[in-house]
């Protein structure tokens, strides 16, 4: 009797966990790669991944970080958020782009971020990272998760950008470190209705590698206001 009664229970938990599962496997997923060669925003790892996370997550999408060597073998359903320098040009340098997008043919799709011009973004200079501090510190990474989440909502096919919010033309020192920074509705919908387009022509969940093909035309960059707190 008392068996009988424990297999009961029991079913009932395998039974709940089926259905979680299922309604997971129908969200959209966005399996994100973070590549940094040069260690040039090393540690900011952890706190990047979970501001972006909380921050693209209210795209409905089930985001998942990983950090991987530069050169790791990525599959074509992830996106691979890289950070390097500021191309050493004085046009570039001048110009103070945060970040970019492209779309490779064949390879991973991939988003480029640049740590110097973040700081820069922020008042701080990335080559006295050393003296920085506990808050600077958690500014750049806070503030590193809200560019990339900028480019990646581009990667998504959203070339446009808002009046206001994550999806502002220009991110200055504030934006990027106030305690919240939103994606604003229109461009919400317009995330949601490109994983419904996703999903409706691909077999299973939307995922990355619905983006592939001729169709997939985001290229954007976005540029600094300079630093407030010099
Ligand atoms: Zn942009």
């Amino acid at each position: 009797m008392r068996e009988c009664k424990s297999r009961a229970s029991l079913f009932v938990v395998i039974a709940l966990v089926a259905g979680a599962a299922s309604a997971a496997a129908e969200a959209p997923r966005l399996d994100l790669v973070w590549v940094d060669p040069t260690d040039l925003a090393g540690g900011t790892f952890p706190a990047l991944a979970a501001e972006s996370r909380a921050l693209l997550a209210t795209t409905g999408a089930q985001v998942t970080w990983t950090a991987a060597p530069y050169g790791a073998v990525v599959g074509p359903e992830s996106l691979v958020v890289i950070a390097v320098p500021t191309y050493a040009t004085e046009a570039n340098r001048d110009r103070h782009v945060m970040g970019s997008t492209r779309a490779t043919a064949d390879g991973p799709l991939a988003i480029w971020i640049f740590p110097d011009q973040v700081a820069w973004a922020l008042g701080l200079d990335l080559s006295l990272r050393r003296g920085w501090g506990e808050r600077a510190e958690m500014e750049f990474a806070r503030a590193l998760a809200r560019v990339a989440g900028h480019e990646i909502v581009h990667a998504l096919g959203i070339t446009t950008h808002s009046p206001g919010g994550l999806m502002a033309a220009r991110l200055d020192r504030d934006a990027l470190t106030a305690a919240v920074l939103r994606i604003d509705r229109a461009t919400l919908a317009a995330v949601r209705l490109a994983f419904d387009r996703g999903a409706r022509s691909a077999a299973g969940p939307w995922t990355l590698a619905s983006l592939r093909g001729p169709t997939f035309t985001a290229a954007a960059e976005m540029r600094a206001a300079p630093g407030s707190s010099h």
